[in-house]
């Protein structure tokens, strides 16, 4: 059983001087995430099984079509719970590679491998609002992140999937790996962030028509019901996803909004 895990501040009490440097600058780092960050999760122990080879998405898809015949997606009301396999080192058509942004690998030993996906939670990155003008001022946040979360003792940012104002989605985390970003309940969770602050700003029709449609994909690929698709705040005691967000979160899984046709 995978118990969750919460980021334990560390503590300058009794700590040698070196230590104390190093606790200093964690705690910095740490407090830099506060201001601007809302993810929270694992700091993992090595209980993962890095260099598990996955089978090939021919026996993949053999797989899966054995264990769950073919439905057509209009039969979704009632979905069933995805038990697929866990998702493959793959990411969906469209969507930016990690190796487009990130400037360092994933580090297994601070990861779970992810459990097959049953829930989609939905932030904002809360940290300073900033026009994103280019790829290269996307990518450069996203790295920002990555790092403030590595000061965490996260083993990668911790959001599987960004969405930038242009409505580009970006792989975060691979979805091989259980993301670090709501505290506690990252099992079968993808965690899905929107770049930006909106408690402070407001998201571009684009990125929200963005976000549409692409957890409507996870939904029909993992066959995720509208019912589990959340925000931070409803998870947790959080501002996150803003309150510029939370309405079109509300609006899209009411019952004519452009989710709950999915289930
Ligand atoms: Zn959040």
């Amino acid at each position: 059983m995978i118990q969750p895990e919460e980021t334990h501040p560390p503590t300058l009490a009794g700590a040698d001087p070196a230590r104390r440097d190093a606790l200093r600058l964690g705690l910095l780092a740490g407090a830099a995430l506060l201001l601007g960050g809302c993810a929270s999760g694992s700091n993992r122990i090595a209980r993962s099984t890095p260099g598990v080879q996955w089978p090939s998405d021919a026996s993949r898809h053999a797989d899966a079509s054995r264990a769950t015949p073919a439905r057509n997606p209009r039969d979704w009301k009632t979905p069933e719970p995805y038990r697929g396999p866990t998702p493959a080192p793959s990411i969906p058509d469209g969507v930016t590679p990690r190796s487009a942004w990130a400037q360092g690998a994933p580090i297994p030993a601070r990861m779970d491998r992810m459990l097959p996906p049953q829930r989609i939670t939905i932030h904002h990155d809360g940290m300073d609002p900033v026009t994103l003008s280019s790829r290269t001022d996307v990518a450069q946040r996203l790295e920002q992140i990555r790092k403030a979360h590595l000061n965490r003792d996260f083993g990668d940012i911790g959001y599987h999937f960004i969405i930038d104002p242009t409505g580009n989605v970006w792989e975060g985390r691979p979805l091989t790996w259980q993301g670090a970003h709501v505290a506690h309940q990252n099992e079968h969770n993808i965690g899905v962030m929107c770049l930006g602050n909106f408690e402070v700003q407001r998201p571009t029709d684009t990125q929200l028509s963005a976000l549409d449609r692409f957890v409507a994909k996870l939904m029909r690929q993992y066959r995720i019901p509208v019912r589990e698709i959340k925000t931070h705040r409803e998870l947790a005691s959080t501002a996150c996803p803003g309150r510029n967000l939370q309405p079109h979160m509300n609006q899209a899984r009411a019952s004519t909004g452009t989710l709950s046709y999915l289930g």
